[in-house]
């Protein structure tokens, strides 16, 4: 069994490392929970014993069935996996996800819409129960608040005008303004690369509305929201150039018993191919929202 377990990481992480090879632009497939050194091991993710929350606030399976809702937190201006549909509703897989959960505690499912950069200390905080919002696994992050086993692999990756013949790698950016949106792994990669002038903004569709006036030279964005901008906007293509290796999981509060469900529904969606689906869905709907 053992063996068998690890034929099937040792596969899986070739098909998503030929996935990241393919590159930026091309539509990324969500391969399953593939080993990579971002991951999560399973055991951070897990509530442990002498992790007690560091506030009364944070949320539990408890609290959460004594409110009757599990509150999530994310940021609308994320296609396909958060985004305003046509009746201002907020959409997208993470809302499907975070419904899965709510239905598996029993309970009605609440957004909250709110500023990307402050989601893990809101739900630290119990400002809202989970943070699901295309949220990469990060070292930073995990000092505010667990993440959940990863449901989406991916990258990052440079955004352009069409017409750009002068951008065409990351090494092409000094002396470049690139867009990001603040506070994401966006905005951590590009304050690094050196003679670059970093355009932090709220949302990256803002960021990319600037790029098509002219204000910007490039963006760098999330490849499934990169693909939506491209989608969504004429004028505009992507570089094939992954920039990174990301995961997206889920932001819990620390020590929280909530770890257990949220980790049993991810590990369903993944089994039934459900999280590609989505996916697949919602950059159709998107598009038509857009
Ligand atoms: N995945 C990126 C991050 O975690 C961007 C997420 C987002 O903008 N919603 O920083």
């Amino acid at each position: 069994m053992k063996k068998l377990l690890k034929l099937t990481a040792i596969i899986l992480a070739l098909v998503f490392a030929a996935a990241m090879l393919a590159g930026c632009g091309q539509q990324a497939p969500a391969e399953e929970g593939t080993p990579s050194e971002e991951a999560a091991p399973s055991e951070e993710a897990a509530p442990s014993e002498d992790a007690a929350p560091s506030s009364d606030a944070a949320s539990t399976v408890d609290s959460v069935k004594a409110k009757g809702k599990l509150t999530m937190l994310t940021n609308a201006a994320f296609a396909p996996f958060e985004y305003l549909d046509t009746e201002g509703n907020v959409a997208g897989v993470d809302v499907e996800v975070a419904q899965a959960i709510a239905d598996e505690l029993g309970v009605e499912l609440e957004v909250v819409d709110m500023d990307f950069d402050g989601i893990p200390a809101a739900v630290q905080s119990g400002k809202g129960d989970l943070g699901i919002a295309g949220m990469s696994i990060n070292e930073e992050r995990k000092k505010t608040v667990d993440f959940s086993d990863p449901y989406v692999n991916t990258t990052i990756c440079i955004v352009v005008k069409e017409e750009n013949t002068e951008i065409t790698s990351s090494d092409d950016l000094s002396g470049k303004t690139v867009g990001v949106q603040l506070g994401t792994t966006s905005d951590l990669f590009s304050s690094d690369l050196e003679g670059v002038e970093v355009a932090r903004y709220k949302t990256s569709p803002d960021a990319i509305a600037e790029l098509l006036n002219g204000k910007i030279d490039a963006v760098i964005v999330d490849e499934m929201p990169a693909n939506d901008a491209v989608k969504a906007n004429e004028g505009l293509k992507i570089l094939d150039e992954p920039l990174t290796t990301e995961q997206y999981a889920i932001a819990m509060p620390k020590g929280t018993d909530l770890a257990e469900v949220v980790n049993k529904v991810i590990s369903q969606l993944m089994a039934d191919g459900k999280i590609d689906e989505l996916v697949e869905k919602h950059m159709a709907l998107a598009a038509e929202a857009a």
